[in-house]
């Protein structure tokens, strides 16, 4: 049986939204709420925030880290970025005029290298509105572009959004536009094309690639195409190597429509060519991390779980859990979600009658789920041996 202080907390984790609260430790997980980071410099990936208390719109933009906003902007007016990529704790530079940063004080002026957008001043996507917006009663989703980070509604995107989004990345119109190279592995990678890719497909350029490395019609071909933007880098097509998988692809002529943002299938990084050119074109254009599986989100994410597990967390019973086998922790586990929804239910139900809840009446929700339990376990259950 429970204490009634684990019964407490546990009431307290119940009223908030658990989706909320999911989505908010995977971003601030990775990132440390005690220490600013400016020491570590650009950092690859950390949760952000924009105060417009500090440095209001009209102004210079500037952004701040996860440590930052709760401990030298408490009370402050501030926008939520979620996380960015290769960024700088601005707190307390030449950006703020009276604000000391009470963590790290020692900044120089600014931070040269940050990359700063609308999103700075609490405005988002191509209309240029704020999230949540008091004048937009349509419901609909904010979905973030991997090249520039913005936040885009789904609905002007200029494409279908798919089902999965979250396990997809997407590349908004106005960087796919700004990046040619990318539309041609769209055609191969995303999209309706997609399923030509998966094994036999990939199978399939590789054969064709054999052809290529003796094919001296290969750059006639290309010039064919002559929607085909080729990218705008030095060293493009004369010196491209052999093996290289971008030429290779584009030898194919394989076209799509290049219009709207590109949702990209799981593991899509890993398909771009690393040949010594295509390097180099990506990073002239600002683009070396989609050749970084560890820069996505997801990968932020999952190191942030993997922190706050090594943390041992927030909750007491999680915690608890540390010191049982593997079986008994799924078990308990499976029996906490069920206790959780089976109590949020209960709970809700004297809410709906405006009823105050006892700790009476918690006492017997305890005792009701502890016989189900056991006529549960009694009903048959297996084990893993
Ligand atoms: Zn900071
Ligand atoms: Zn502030
Ligand atoms: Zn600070
Ligand atoms: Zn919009
Ligand atoms: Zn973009
Ligand atoms: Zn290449």
């Amino acid at each position: 049986m429970m204490s009634e202080e684990q019964t407490v907390s546990l009431v307290d984790v119940l009223e908030e939204d658990e989706e909320l609260e999911e989505e908010a430790s995977a971003v601030l997980a990775g990132s440390d709420s005690d220490h600013c980071s400016y020491p570590q410099g650009y950092v690859k990936r950390q949760a952000l925030y924009a105060c417009s208390t500090c440095t209001p719109k009209g102004g210079e933009a500037a952004g701040v880290c996860l440590a930052c906003s709760y401990k030298c902007h408490e009370g402050h007016d501030l926008f939520e970025l979620y996380t960015k990529r290769n960024f700088r704790c601005d707190c307390g530079n030449r950006k703020f005029n009276e604000l000391q940063c009470k963590l790290h004080p020692e900044k120089e002026e600014v931070n040269s290298l940050n990359k700063y957008s609308h999103n700075f001043f609490g405005v988002y996507c191509t209309c240029n509105r704020p999230y949540p917006d008091p004048d937009d009663q349509v419901e609909d989703e904010m979905i973030q572009c991997v090249v520039c980070e913005d936040w885009l509604h789904g609905r002007h995107l200029g494409c279908v959004v798919p089902d999965c989004v979250e396990l997809q990345e997407m590349i908004c119109e106005s960087c796919m536009n700004k990046n040619p190279l990318l539309w041609t592995y769209a055609a191969h990678l995303s999209g309706k094309h997609a399923a030509h890719l998966s094994v036999p497909g990939a199978a399939q350029v590789k054969e064709e690639s054999g052809a290529d490395e003796s094919n001296t019609d290969l750059p006639k071909k290309e010039e064919k195409g002559d929607d085909v933007i080729e990218p705008s880098c030095k060293r493009s097509r004369e010196e491209a190597e052999p093996s290289c998988r971008l030429k290779q692809l584009q030898a194919t002529g394989q076209k799509r429509v290049q219009s709207g943002a590109v949702f990209w299938p799981s593991a899509w990084r890993s398909k771009l060519c690393s040949c010594s050119t295509c390097k180099e074109c990506l990073s002239e254009a600002g683009l070396s991390f989609l050749l970084d599986e560890s820069d996505t989100v997801l990968a932020y994410e999952n190191e942030g779980k993997n922190n706050e597990q090594r943390q041992q967390g927030h909750d007491p019973l999680m915690s608890a859990l540390d010191n049982l086998n593997r079986v008994q922790q799924l078990e308990i586990i499976h029996g906490y979600n069920d206790m959780k929804s089976e109590l949020k239910d209960f709970l809700q139900r004297f809410a709906a009658e405006g009823k105050v809840v006892t700790p009476d009446d918690i006492r017997q929700f305890f005792e009701q789920q502890q016989s189900r339990k056991r006529r549960r376990d009694d009903a048959g259950r297996f084990y893993c041996t």
